[in-house]
């Protein structure tokens, strides 16, 4: 085991700051890897704030780790000692059920194992994520980074890239189809960046008018302002899939009217309850409501490598360690564009 310097929080009031933590002492399929960037993610300030109930404290989180291979146990052959490497929202599942053999861990039967306050069957308790010197984890949930992209900016791909990736792949997004993304943020801007890579007519649909001309400079054909009644109105019956991004539970009434006969809103954001549905709204155009998780390790890896092909990173801000604090209040506020990403050299110095 070695002890290793992190950012916790103690309690669900509690600001972040430094602590020590354990790390276990590699096995023969683990891969001991130096973190260099961690991205920050609206997850980490729901967990940090124990909004979806649950939290185990000290939280330590971060799930959009990049860092250097420093050591490998002796069975591990996917990544060798100084390869740049990838660490997204899972550490284990059991890899034996009928989702982790279809390649979609993410709803293992028996629970996949987040990379922050999951069940450490290592060393008991719960696990702890990317914002800490190091991280061990089984050579399955580490992913290969594109030579070609620079890694900070690949950071944000282990989250907000697979959870707007693997949901416009599964709907199968393509040329010429008309998709809304909901809400310009970490999950947002790079759900814009794929369906245009994808070939779709990609429109906007945010709460904040002065993103406008952001969300057109990263790949979107059309903004269109969710507040906007008579605009909204313009768009009605006319999308073929909505990536629902919002952050909270609110009211999915208006979008489900954009979406055409048969068209598909997907949630990914608010993981709390919605306002209520109304049951004429789905059923006048046999719509579909639905949801994703994340996505798989094999389409984590698909992702990147499509990011690598397509020259696809996220839009970020570095930050020290230390102003992690004052991150979270701006990522509440709406105020990053569109993604923190923590230098996790702040934390060795
Ligand atoms: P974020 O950076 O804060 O972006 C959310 C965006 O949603 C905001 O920039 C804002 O965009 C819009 N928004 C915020 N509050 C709103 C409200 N009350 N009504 C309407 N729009 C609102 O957050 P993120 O990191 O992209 O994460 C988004 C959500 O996804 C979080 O809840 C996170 O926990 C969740 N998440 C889910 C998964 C999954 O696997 N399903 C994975 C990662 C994250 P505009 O200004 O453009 O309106
Ligand atoms: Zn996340
Ligand atoms: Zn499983």
């Amino acid at each position: 085991m070695s002890e290793v310097k992190a950012y916790g929080a103690a309690d669900s009031k509690a600001d972040l700051k430094e602590i020590k933590i354990e790390r276990r002492a590699i096995k023969p399929r683990d891969v001991k890897i130096k973190i260099t960037y961690c991205g920050v993610c609206h997850s980490d300030i729901h967990t940090v704030r124990n909004d979806w109930g649950g939290s185990k404290y000290p939280v330590v989180p971060g799930h959009e780790i990049i860092g250097k291979v420093l050591e490998i146990g002796n069975e591990v052959e996917n990544v060798k000692v100084g390869d740049t490497v990838g660490v997204g929202c899972m550490v284990d599942s059991c890899r034996e059920c009928e989702p982790c053999k279809n390649d979609l861990e993410q709803f293992c039967e028996k629970g996949m194992v987040g990379t922050y306050n999951g069940k450490d069957k290592h060393l008991g308790g719960h696990t702890y994520g990317g914002y800490s010197e190091e991280v061990v984890v089984d050579n399955y949930y580490v992913l290969r980074v594109p030579k070609n992209l620079d890694e900070n900016a690949v950071a944000p791909l282990l989250c907000a890239g697979i959870t707007t990736f693997s949901p416009l792949n599964h709907w199968k997004v393509s040329k010429g189809d008309k998709v809304g993304v909901i809400g310009l943020g970490g999950l947002g801007h790079m759900g814009i960046k794929f369906a245009h890579a994808m070939g779709a007519h990609v429109v906007m649909i945010t709460t904040s008018p002065g993103k406008a001309e952001d969300a057109k400079r990263l790949g979107a054909d059309e903004v269109l302002i969710s507040k906007d009644a008579d605009a909204m109105k313009k768009h009605a019956n006319s999308f073929d899939f909505l990536l629902n991004t919002v952050p909270v539970g609110h009211d999915i009434n208006p979008y489900i009217s954009l979406l055409k006969i048969d068209a598909t809103m997907c949630m990914v954001g608010a993981v709390e309850p919605l306002e209520a549905v109304h049951g004429g709204s789905l059923i006048m155009g046999r719509k579909n409501v639905a949801g994703s998780l994340i996505g798989g390790i094999k389409e984590t890896q698909e992702m990147l490598d499509f990011c690598g092909e397509h020259n696809i990173v996220s839009d970020i801000e570095m930050i020290d360690m230390n102003t992690i604090n004052e991150a979270y209040e701006r990522v509440v506020n709406g105020d990053v564009k569109y993604r923190f990403v923590i230098d996790m050299e702040s934390l060795r110095n």
